[in-house]
């Protein structure tokens, strides 16, 4: 069923209007009539099974049955990525979304070619967040990655909960003993992080100083694949590790 985007004020009890972006996506795009029946999510977790009771410039629908609120289950596994150049991040927060990642950290570290900025970064975020509510509509997702402000690499240790975790996972090229397969089971672990570095990989002092903070550095095989196609295949053997999928 066709899922579309709906904000819980913009109307008064059950019936909504929605916005004009997804009304003209309905009558014009899709033809939906009078009488379809829709899923609604309010792009935070909560799903309803919705009827389309006028099509206009503005649709109105009937909120009718709560189907779903939130829906990240088994082991939470949060990403944290260096920043990658142009449009590569926002591949990597679709294709986290898609691959159920619970949160996404963006950090800038040594060799990282994009510097920090206030205005890009909210811009940036923004950006994200509209990507993560699209991936969330097209795979049906009802809770959109969780995205973060970007910090400094020397900043992303402090930030809550990512020291004390027991199950740390570094992504490094170098490292030629430690695969990820060859962990033993994540059964004890309630969740998993992963830290995965931007196209220029992580500087010595970095890996060390990770390393000294309990990251533990783990290897994807003798290839070294290219940044985004690190993280993509870290998270979908995590979460098959994890028995997530
Ligand atoms: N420093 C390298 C490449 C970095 S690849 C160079 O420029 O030649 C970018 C990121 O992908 C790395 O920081 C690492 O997190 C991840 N990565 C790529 N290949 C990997 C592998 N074989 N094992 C583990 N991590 C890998």
């Amino acid at each position: 069923m066709n899922r579309f985007l709906f904000d819980p004020k913009a109307g008064d009890g059950d019936i909504l209007l929605l916005s004009k972006e997804e009304s003209r996506h309905i009558a014009k795009s899709l033809r939906l009539r009078e009488g379809a029946e829709i899923e609604l999510f309010d792009g935070r977790g909560t799903v309803f099974r919705a009827v389309i009771l006028e099509v206009g410039r503005r649709v109105k629908v009937r909120l009718d049955q709560c189907i779903g609120r939130g829906d990240i289950q088994g082991k939470p596994v949060r990403v944290l990525q260096g920043m990658l150049k142009g449009k590569k991040m926002d591949t990597v927060v679709q294709k986290c979304t898609e691959l159920g990642a619970a949160s996404f950290h963006p950090f800038i570290s040594g060799r990282c070619q994009v510097r920090a900025d206030k205005a890009q970064d909210s811009r940036r975020l923004e950006r994200w967040q509209r990507i993560t509510i699209a991936a969330c509509k097209q795979c049906l997702r009802n809770q959109p990655l969780l995205l973060h402000e970007t910090v400094p690499f020397a900043e992303l240790f402090d930030l809550d909960g990512l020291d004390s975790h027991p199950l740390r996972l570094l992504f490094w090229e170098e490292e030629k003993v430690v695969r990820l397969s060859d962990l033993p089971s994540f059964d004890q672990f309630d969740s998993v992080h992963l830290l995965l570095g931007p196209e220029g990989g992580f500087t010595a002092e970095e890996v060390q100083s990770a390393g000294a903070r309990g990251w533990k550095a783990v290897s994807l095989g003798k290839r070294i694949l290219r940044a985004e196609t690190a993280t993509l295949s870290a998270l979908s053997i995590t979460q098959y590790l994890a028995g997530n999928i």
